[in-house]
Order: C-alpha cells, then structure tokens, then sequence
C-alpha cells in the first residue's frame, strides 16, 4: 500500500484529448466533491486530431453520465453508426457488412448461423446478413430509435468537440483545469511514486494519483516511470496514417466503410457537418507521398483539411496501472483504428478505475487486477484484429502475402479452427466482440464452417423454411417503416 493513512483526494489528470476529459467528465460526475480533480493540457501541443468511429457501449457510457443524447449529437456533429461496411478484404471486388446487430434468432445452445448454415445446405437462398436489422437498415440507409434498445448503435463523431462538451461538463462539475506544457515529472526519492508535475510556467502541481493522458507522448507512464511495452507489430503491421476532412457529397450514411488496398486500407466516416477520412498503411510498403495520393484520389468531395500525417506502433503498455499512476487513452497502448476500438477502451479503463477508485492508500490488489482485466481486454481486441489481416484469400501484394503467412496467436488460432470445424464461437470473460461479430467477420473473410450444430437439424423442412422466411421477413418489414438516416438525425438534432 502506497500513503496507507492518508485520505486520497487528489486526483491530477495530465493531458486533455479524448482520453483526458472522459476520464476527468466521468470522475467528476461520479464522484463529485469526494476529489480534487486537476486536468493539466497544453493547447500549443494539441491533441492526435482523430477518432471519429465508435461502438455501441459509448451510448451506455453516455447514458451513465446523464448525458442528453440530443444535445451530445448537436454539439459533436454526430450521425448514427449501425456497423462497418468491409470493401476489398477477403479479395479484390468482395464486401461484407460487420454490423452492430443479433443475425437470426439464436437458440441457447446455438447460434442462428447454425440454422442458417443448414438451411443453405437444403438450398435457402439468402445471405446470413439478409437476417439483420441493423445490417439492412444501414445499407439502406435508414435509421430510428427503437422500442427497448432493439436498434443497437453507435456514433460517428468530432472527437474534438466531444472532448470539448466533455470539459463543460467535468469543469461544471468541480474539475480544475491548467493550461501549461509539463515540463517534468517529479518522483518521490523514497517510494518512486509521481509526486508532482512541474509546468513550464513553474506551476507545481502536486497529486495523489496521476492519470497519464499524453498520448502517445506517455509522459508519466512511459517516460518517467519507465513501463515497458509490448509490441505486437509483426501481427499488425500497419504503422502509419494519414487523415483529412472532406464536405459531404451526399446523405450522411449510418455507417463507416473500411476500404482494403494493397498495403492496409481507408476508412469514410460519415458526420452531420463533413466526412472523415484516413488512409492506414503498412510503410515497409507504401511510402508516405504515395499513400498520400491514393488517398486524395480516393476521395469523395472537396478537400477541407491539411494531410495529418500519423505513425504508431501497435501494441500495449505491460502494465497500464503503475505505483500511483493510470495509463489511459494512447499512452496505455494502441491497436489500429479499423474495428473503432480505441475510444471504447478509454470508456472500459475510465469505468474500471472508477470500480477501484482507493479509498486511502492505492492496494497492490486493485493494480493487479485493474491491469488483468486491462490486458485481457486488449488482448481480445487484438485477436480480432488480427483476424480480418490474416484470414483473406489476397494475395495480390507483398502486404497480402506476409499477412497471409504470418504466425498468429494460438487464441486466435482455436478460435478460427473451432468455426472452421463446428460454426461454434464462444464469448469468455466478458468479451467486448460477441459472437455474432465474430460469426460476421469470419464468414465476412472467408472462413465458412464444415458443420453446424445438430439442433438445426431437430427442425423438420417445413418448419426451417418458415423460421428462415419468418425471420427474413420481419428484418424486411421493420426497415421498411425506418426514416431515412440523414433527415432523422436533422430532426432529432433539432436542425432540420
Ligand atoms: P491525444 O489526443 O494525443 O491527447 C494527448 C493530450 O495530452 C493532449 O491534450 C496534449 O496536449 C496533452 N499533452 C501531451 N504532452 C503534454 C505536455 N508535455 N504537457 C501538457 N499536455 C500534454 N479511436 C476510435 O475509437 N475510433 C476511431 O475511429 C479512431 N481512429 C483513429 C485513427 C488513427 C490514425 C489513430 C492514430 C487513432 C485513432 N483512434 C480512434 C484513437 C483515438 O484517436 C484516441 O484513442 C483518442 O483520440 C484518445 O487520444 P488521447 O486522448 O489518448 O491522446
């Protein structure tokens, strides 16, 4: 236990991207006046600039903090995100939606893609995604709130004017802000605790525990307290970006699309004000000024931004809690940004710290598990990840063809093996991805299971062939009474 008999009140947050005022709106609001929040950012650093695609517990998160849904799209200039639609992955030409939606019916011991694969073995035409609400609506571009949350999404956003409506919020909510650059990082020459941050202007601002939002940067967590990382590069090696903001040409769509090309592939993300869009490469085989014109002549309407040019690494801090310090947001880790997962982990670190927020003293206890639950989080992610680079029939580039090759986790291994053989996925230890996502994915790149579940077969013709059409039907019925994406968002936003 660090600082046993003392109150634990001061809480400093260094950093004000994303990472930073979520964490700081969520503390505040949760635990109000019990702290002494300070968020120290620097406006001359600034923040990474990107991060507009999310998933759907970010409704959740918005929900437990009292958030009107409304007035957040209003301010961030959101649209709905019902799924990614997959362009050129599993080959040149091929598209697959992964959609935020339940396929099918499932029965307990059985996923619906049992009952789907069987019924395609008795000659039923339709594609697994024709069972999807989310999924047709999206491609349809249709969307509405539904009766007991059966539209499951998410957004599409600035997360620049999120981290912006977050700050009015935590500032309301008692947290300090200082402007400044931290200049260094003080230890504590007996117990190697962070004991204060000094800033350029010679501000010192003392703390109990610290919250490392830097970015990238990691300041706190990497710099001075030297934890270490984990680099897992050789199964995503996808190292660089490049983003840029367009008008938009039509109807915002409530859906990202992530477009392959020969060495990684592009996102579109559709806002209420402009479309976002990035090019994510591999630079061992496209080079900065190539990816850069790919990109411009990839693009759907007039340019309104400057290139932000991006490199990363992938991979995760070894341990994301260390002695009085919180790893949250780029500077515990990043995977690529191609199933929108980085916003979502900030969410998942934010909640958690909060569970183990010390009363006194900071437990060795909390640590350890704060950082298991952490790394198994990451650790998930990155198997799904891995997936969509290393199950593809592309082989029609050097890029292609070390994924294609690589070795990859065993986890990842089982888990593929296992759909391949039986059509099972299983969700362990609260798996963020369910199992439809996975069912969605794999199918999406081409892994197509041998069997099914023999429940299926308990169904006679007749009554599969009606629990097929049923389901199809009713997915075609409700999308039909759905308002166009575009003019609900404008309505609901109060702009239209
Ligand atoms: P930053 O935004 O970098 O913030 C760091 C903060 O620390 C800033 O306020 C900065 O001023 C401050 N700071 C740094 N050094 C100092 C200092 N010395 N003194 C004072 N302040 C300092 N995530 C998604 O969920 N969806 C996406 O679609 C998505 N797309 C992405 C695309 C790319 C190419 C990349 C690289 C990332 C993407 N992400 C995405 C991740 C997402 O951008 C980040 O998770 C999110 O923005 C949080 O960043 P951050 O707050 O950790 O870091």
């Amino acid at each position: 236990m660090t600082n046993p008999d003392q109150r634990l009140r001061r809480v400093v947050i260094a950093g004000g991207g994303t990472a930073g005022w979520m964490a700081a709106a969520a503390i505040a609001r949760t635990l109000g006046r019990t702290v002494d929040l300070t968020l120290i950012e620097s406006e001359a650093i600034g923040t990474i600039g990107v991060g507009e695609s999310t998933i759907p517990p970010l409704v959740n998160y918005n929900r437990l903090l009292g958030i009107n849904e409304a007035e957040f799209m209003r301010a961030t200039q959101a649209t709905f995100k019902l799924g990614i639609l997959f362009d050129d992955w599993k080959e040149p030409g091929s598209r697959y939606f992964h959609s935020f939606g339940l396929t099918g019916k499932d029965h307990w011991s059985a996923g619906f893609q049992h009952f789907w694969l069987y019924g395609r073995s008795k000659g039923h035409d339709p594609s697994y995604d024709e069972y999807c609400l989310e999924l047709i609506a999206a491609l349809k571009g249709r969307f509405a709130h539904l009766p007991e949350d059966r539209m499951n999404y998410a957004y599409q956003l600035d997360s620049g004017l999120y981290a912006k409506f977050l700050r009015k919020m935590a500032e309301g909510d008692g947290a300090a802000r200082i402007e400044g650059r931290i200049a260094r990082v003080e230890l504590d020459g007996e117990s190697g605790d962070i004991a204060a941050l000094h800033l350029d202007s010679g501000q010192r601002v003392e703390g109990d525990l610290f919250i490392d939002c830097t970015g990238f940067r990691a300041l706190l967590i990497g710099d001075a307290l030297h934890v270490g990382h984990d680099d897992w590069t050789h199964w995503l090696p996808c190292d660089s970006a490049i983003a840029l903001q367009t008008e938009s040409v039509g109807p915002a769509v409530p859906y990202t699309r992530a477009m392959a090309h020969d060495a990684g592939w592009q996102w579109r993300i559709p806002l209420q004000h402009r479309v976002g869009n990035g090019i994510v490469y591999c630079s061992r085989y496209l080079d900065r000024d190539a990816a850069l014109d790919r990109l411009v002549g990839n693009v759907e309407g007039e340019i309104l931004t400057e290139p932000n040019f991006l490199r990363f690494g992938a991979g995760a801090r070894r341990k994301q809690w260390h002695r009085n310090c919180v790893a949250i947001g780029l500077s515990g880790g990043f995977m690529e940004p191609l199933e929108s997962t980085s916003i979502h982990l900030i969410q998942r670190a934010v909640l958690r710290l909060i569970r183990m927020m010390p009363l006194t003293g900071i437990s060795e206890h909390d640590i350890a598990e704060f950082n298991d639950q952490q790394h198994n989080d990451m650790l998930q992610i990155r198997d799904f990840l891995v997936l969509h680079y290393k199950a593809t029939d592309r082989r029609d580039s050097a890029f292609w063809r070390q994924c294609a090759s690589m070795e990859i986790p065993d986890s990842l291994a089982h888990k593929i093996e296992l759909f391949r053989e039986t059509g099972r996925v299983f969700r362990r230890n609260d798996e963020l991805f369910a199992e439809n996502s996975w069912v969605q994915v794999m199918m999406g790149q081409g892994i197509m299971p041998r069997s099914w579940h023999p429940i299926a077969e308990k169904l006679r013709d007749d009554e599969l062939a009606r629990l097929l059409t049923m389901l199809r039907d009713e997915v075609t019925r409700t999308v039909s009474t759905l308002p166009e994406h575009a003019a609900y968002v404008a309505r609901y936003c109060g702009a239209a």
